[in-house]
């Protein structure tokens, strides 16, 4: 069976590569900007179960967190480096984030704002999207440096799978998501200032890897379009404040680079959108702020149903009971 895959983001390389395990596809990616050419090259890499301000346990979050670590480990055994940084730290200032907080199995309270989150971890983006991509290569997988403007254009493939992210705009107009920019900065840390031992986020978030002498400051939540220019004054006013109350030398970072991108939200909920909307067309979108958390789950699944031809088996994910 011939399949396209449009963007090769975090959602599009795991469909491949959960289509690609059964051997009998021959597998296309199509994205003008190349691997990682979205959100997913934006990535700070922070993944952990209580994503949002709220911080409430997102849905199918143990089996998503397994899927997904499952996946980044075998990009880091490919590897051969360290691509995923345990532990996370949460700062929370009000009581019933706190008592939420302190509720959860894999949460410890280390005083009275840090909480650390053991199922936390920080993923090296980049670099998970580079090995993913070698290992898709191996099983035969190719990338057309494409836009696709109409679906039309891939009429000749068995079946179609759109993972476009913000692009998802001009080729699915009528799903019900919304558009919300996303900036972040990447940091130089100069000599003497003392970085946290791992990521730590509020409001806003530190993310760090293994280079301790480079760091990641955001996120920004601009609504409405799907502009992707960076502003680094814009981006530094909003995160500083943010990120000052638990990491008070922010100031003295110094500022190497900004990156704007775009998240695709779901309309009325966070669980990201898969369905089959046309015959041989099917659709992965709004992964939100849980591109890593989700992508493995969500690629599986979408695999087993291309599969079967069986789209009961996306539906069932949104089966809560
Ligand atoms: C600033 C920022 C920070 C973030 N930090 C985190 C984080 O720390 N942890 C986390 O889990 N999530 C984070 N996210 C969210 C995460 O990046 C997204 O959920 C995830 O990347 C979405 O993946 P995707 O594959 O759906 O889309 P994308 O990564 O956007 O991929 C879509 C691809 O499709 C291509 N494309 C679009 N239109 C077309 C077309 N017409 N033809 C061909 N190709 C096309 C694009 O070039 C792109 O490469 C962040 C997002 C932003 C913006």
């Amino acid at each position: 069976m011939y399949i396209a895959i449009i963007g090769a983001g975090f959602a599009g390389l795991s469909v491949a590569w959960h289509l690609v395990q059964q051997g009998v596809y021959e597998v296309v990616i199509f994205d003008a900007k190349g691997i990682g050419g979205g959100a997913s090259g934006v990535a700070a890499g922070l993944l952990h179960p209580y994503v949002g301000e709220e911080g409430k346990k997102s849905l199918h979050a143990q089996e998503a967190l397994q899927s997904a670590s499952r996946l980044i480990e075998t990009v880091q055994t490919h590897l051969q480096e360290q691509l995923l940084f345990p532990g996370l730290i949460r700062h929370l200032f009000t009581q019933e984030m706190q008592e939420r907080f302190a509720s959860y199995k894999d949460v410890t309270r280390l005083d009275q704002e840090r909480f650390w989150i053991a199922s936390g971890m920080t993923v090296d983006c980049p670099r998970y999207l580079e090995g993913l991509w070698q290992l898709l290569t191996k099983k035969g997988v190719t990338l057309v440096h494409r836009s696709i403007q109409d679906l039309q254009e891939l009429a000749h493939f068995d079946q179609v799978v759109v993972t476009a992210g913000a692009g998802v705009k001009t080729l699915l107009p009528s799903l019900p998501v919304s558009f919300v920019k996303g900036q972040v900065i990447l940091c130089r840390v100069p000599e003497g200032v003392l970085l946290p031992e791992v990521s730590s986020h509020s409001k806003g978030y530190l993310a760090l890897s293994h280079n301790r002498k480079i760091c990641t400051l955001g996120s920004t939540y601009e609504r409405g379009g799907v502009d992707e220019t960076p502003h680094l004054t814009f981006t530094l006013s909003y995160l500083l404040p943010k990120l000052k109350q638990f990491f008070p030398e922010v100031d003295r970072l110094e500022p190497l680079e900004c990156k704007a991108a775009v998240r695709v939200i779901r309309r009325g909920h966070y669980f990201p959108l898969l369905a089959k909307v046309q015959d041989r067309v099917w659709v992965i979108a709004a992964l939100g702020s849980r591109g890593l958390l989700y992508h493995a789950l969500l690629g599986n699944v979408m695999a087993r149903a291309i599969e079967n031809n069986d789209p009961s088996l996306l539906e069932s994910l949104y089966d809560t009971r």
